[in-house]
């Protein structure tokens, strides 16, 4: 489960955070979760959840997750159109988010061209921290 090591990643970079503003106890965290991430959302929530616990600066946090859905651009004339489907959580290898967006079929709405590439949202972004 790579979730547990990006969840490490993530709080190390709110320990610096908090480090730097003196704060004894963080209350809520906003992530941005692309759609092409290969991140689990729910393998992601479960490893905060055990992980937090061991963690006096963290006990009280609240983990908020804003996951959008694929954007996919037409390779033939451009057009963007969101996609249909929805993320697997039963495997979690890396990559396999990206898979399952994929295997979904999605149409170009403006010609019907099948070949649609992902566009973009593969990030993981700390959006906003709240601090005490
Ligand atoms: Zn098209």
């Amino acid at each position: 489960m790579h979730e547990v090591s990006l969840v490490q990643g993530l709080m190390e970079q709110v320990r610096n955070i908090a480090r730097n503003n003196r704060a004894s106890e963080i209350i809520r965290i906003k992530v941005l979760i692309g759609p092409f991430s290969g991140v689990v959302i729910d393998s992601f929530e479960f490893a905060f959840d055990a992980l937090k616990q061991d963690d006096a600066l963290f006990r009280q946090c609240m983990l908020e997750i804003q996951a959008p859905g694929p954007v996919f651009q037409c390779r033939k004339c451009g057009a963007k159109t969101a996609g249909q489907g929805r993320q697997a959580n039963t495997v979690d290898q890396p990559g396999s988010a990206v898979f399952s967006w994929l295997s979904h079929e999605t149409a170009c709405p403006e010609c019907g061209e099948k070949a649609l590439t992902p566009s973009g949202g593969d990030e993981i972004l700390l959006m906003q921290v709240e601090m005490e």
